[in-house]
């Protein structure tokens, strides 16, 4: 998980919020609630959220990664307009731009009805989830601090589930490989025994770094693992020490 940044409602929502709204609450008061909408009706007056241009300005907004598990589409099923507190339980916010997540369909499935409200789990809209969790090998763990609403994320998202911790696994194999390998030049760089030598070699530490560096990206799959690797790193830190480069 990574922190995202909320983008401007869509003007589509902007212009219609209102109305879908009413209609969708005045359905809950005729009916007698919202499970007992039937569900042709229902589809009806859901349908809205799911339109092309809320969904291209939510996905845009998590690199196209579902904001839980930070899947691509493909790996985890489609991505999906998630609402974080339930529409079932919360009509009113059914159509509430501040109330949207990307969301991949086994996440979404997960958390299915949890009542955000009054049991809060993160969002990465409004915290930073590295704040919040670090990880120990391929599981993602919680820092003390933030202990209740951690392992409430976890344990609501699915977030230790065997589809995750397996891709972590190899994430973890190639980042062990190439901790290794900038072990290597490291030392390389320090036998060098001319300037121009050391400088070869400080140009493969470089690249070394430039590789592991581009797994944190965003837009990549679990980069909020990966970035969690490098923290912890000494090779890697030792490395950015030789090439000058501050940490990001
Ligand atoms: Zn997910």
């Amino acid at each position: 998980m990574i922190k995202l940044s909320r983008d401007n409602k869509p003007a589509v929502l902007i212009n219609n919020e209102n109305s879908w709204t009413t209609s969708l609450i005045e359905a809950v008061t005729v009916f007698g609630g919202y499970s007992k909408i039937p569900a042709e009706q229902k589809e009806k007056l859901l349908i809205h959220y799911r339109h092309q241009e809320i969904k291209s300005v939510l996905f845009k907004s998590s690199l196209e990664k579902c904001a839980f598990c930070e899947t691509k589409p493909g790996e985890s099923g489609n991505i999906e307009v998630e609402h974080f507190a339930p529409k079932s339980i919360y009509p009113a916010l059914a159509f509430n731009w501040e109330n949207f997540l990307p969301a991949c369909r086994k996440c979404n499935d997960r958390k299915g009805g949890h009542d955000t409200v009054s049991y809060p789990i993160i969002n990465p809209y409004d915290s930073d989830p590295e704040d919040i969790f670090h990880y120990t090998d391929i599981k993602i763990a919680v820092n003390n601090i933030h202990k209740e609403i951690g392992e409430r994320t976890i344990s609501v998202c699915g977030l230790n589930s065997v589809r995750l911790m397996r891709p972590r696994a190899d994430i973890l194999v190639s980042l062990h490989s190439f901790s290794e390998s900038l072990e290597e030049a490291i030392k390389d760089y320090e036998d060098a025994e001319t300037d121009i030598k050391k400088q070869n070699k400080k140009r493969k530490i470089r690249e070394a770094l430039e590789i592991m560096e581009s797994m944190t990206k965003p837009s990549e799959t679990f980069s909020g693992f990966c970035k969690d690797y490098l923290k912890r790193c000494a090779p890697y830190h030792e490395a950015k020490i030789i090439v000058g480069e501050q940490i990001a």
